[in-house]
């Protein structure tokens, strides 16, 4: 029978040199819970089974240092996009510019104009950061950023549409991913729906039956991640605007991804662009920051000055407003559109400008360094809600391994983790979603996983 007498004590536990290590790095009021958590592990183990041996005192210090790296391991980590998804949701969405890490390493490490005027030494508005470029970026008379893009809708329609109606076609009640529902987004804010249409097709005098009976505004949202085709009919957005103004109802626009540059211009459908909806007379358009803008997650509203007005005096403006960092990294962004530079300098858009003869290249390097796998031709994605269905043209590393499945949970496992895809069994690598500097790092993780037994063929 174990004796739980012959327990060190946790005074005990700390005179040793093993836990002055843990103190040092962990703290001591974590090291001394994970030494409480080992102590009572042991006696719920004992008090199970008698004759269970005690650990010395090496162990039970081992059993609090797993704790204690278990405890303050992070979770959120970088890692390697190797899926060829240009702007992928689950994996953080758009890589920053240099820049725009430059800003809010600036403005983080002390203290900042957030809301100061240097001209007047009094309080400003952080509302003005953004503003002004996006005014001159779109044409829009004001701007507004918030959290992201779905606290941008809600707020608009809250703001705009409390208690009355809003026309939407029946084919624009649509779900994002992560849950964001357009209806139910409406709900929320008040609105009441008021749904014109069937699901494949809607007329215009859809729309004017709709406002003949009062409404507040007519909102369209963009069918971001899928497409409805065959049969259908859709009224062009102007011919919406312009029934809306003719019964004196503004038009706001959930355009979802909101391009600033003409995605067309790189072998790929025709997003919409903000200064497009803009030009078809939109009185307020909403778009997110960190989808093909490329910038930090937010969500923008530009506009008609009056309606930005009210959008900016609601109260939950504040509760969603956006912080120092993210109008840093922002305003950044923003700057690369202005100097034409957007595509050198963004990361999401240097991956959708990249010829797939430069793919290529990476991708030969990187097998010619493995000394194994297959260059092959293969489809990247441009993700996060735009263009559902369109790909560009791109190469993968392609590697043959005994077990896909498994040598992608070990891929995972690297440092940083690794994301790649399987497809018909091989394991494809995308060097267009990789940062060139990450190559280094890529390569050594995937020869570790390469040692490995799931990867021998
Ligand atoms: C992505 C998207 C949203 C949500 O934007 P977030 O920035 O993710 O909050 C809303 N509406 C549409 C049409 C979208 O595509």
């Amino acid at each position: 029978m174990t004796s739980l007498r012959n327990l060190p004590s946790v005074e005990q536990l700390l005179q040793t040199q093993q836990a002055a290590e843990l103190v040092a790095a962990y703290g001591r009021p974590l090291t001394l819970s994970a030494i409480r958590g080992a102590l009572d592990l042991v006696r719920a183990r004992v008090s199970k089974r008698r004759d269970a041996t005690l650990p010395d005192r090496e162990g039970l210090l081992a059993l609090a240092a797993e704790s204690l790296s278990a405890w303050t391991r992070p979770t959120l980590l970088p890692v390697i996009n190797a899926t060829g998804v240009i702007l992928h949701t689950n994996l953080g969405r758009a890589p920053l510019s240099a820049a725009s890490i430059a800003a809010m390493d600036a403005v983080s490490r002390g203290y900042s104009t957030l809301e100061f005027d240097l001209a007047t030494g009094k309080r400003g508005s952080r509302l003005v950061h953004a503003e002004s470029l996006l005014r001159r970026l779109t044409g829009a008379e004001a701007a507004v950023v918030v959290n992201n893009n779905a606290a941008a809708v809600l707020l608009t329609l809250s703001a705009l549409a409390a208690r009355k109606r809003v026309v939407i076609a029946r084919s624009q009640l649509v779900e994002i991913g992560g849950g964001f529902r357009v209806p139910d987004v409406m709900k929320q804010s008040g609105a009441k729906l008021v749904e014109v249409g069937t699901t494949n097709k809607t007329r215009l005098t859809d729309y004017e039956d709709a406002l003949e009976e009062g409404a507040a505004l007519v909102l369209r949202a963009h069918q971001s991640n899928f497409k409805i085709v065959g049969f259908t009919e859709e009224p062009e957005w102007k011919e919406i605007v312009a029934a809306a103004h003719r019964a004196g109802v503004p038009c706001v626009d959930d355009l979802g991804s909101g391009a600033l540059l003409d995605t067309a211009r790189f072998g790929l459908a025709h997003e919409p662009t903000v200064q497009e909806s803009l030009a078809a007379g939109a009185d307020v358009v909403c778009f997110s920051g960190d989808k093909l803008l490329g910038g930090p997650q937010a969500g923008i509203i530009v506009g008609k000055a009056d309606l930005l007005a009210k959008i900016k005096k609601h109260p939950l403006a504040r509760a969603i407003r956006a912080d120092k960092l993210c109008l840093a990294a922002l305003t950044a962004t923003l700057l690369h559109y202005l100097k034409d530079e957007a595509e050198r300098e963004i990361p999401a858009w240097r991956m959708i400008a990249a010829a797939p003869g430069q793919v290529k290249k990476r991708a030969k390097a990187w097998a010619a360094e493995l000394g194994q796998g297959e260059v092959a031709a293969s489809r990247s994605t441009v993700g996060g809600g735009s263009l559902p269905g369109e790909s560009l043209p791109t190469f993968v590393l392609s590697l043959a391994v005994k077990s896909p499945a498994k040598f992608l949970d070990g891929l995972r496992l690297q440092s940083p983790p690794v994301i790649a895809r399987t497809e018909n069994d091989r394991i494809l690598l995308d060097p267009r979603t990789v940062l060139p500097e990450q190559d280094g790092a890529l390569l050594v993780n995937l020869m570790n996983a390469l040692r490995k037994k799931s990867a021998a063929v």
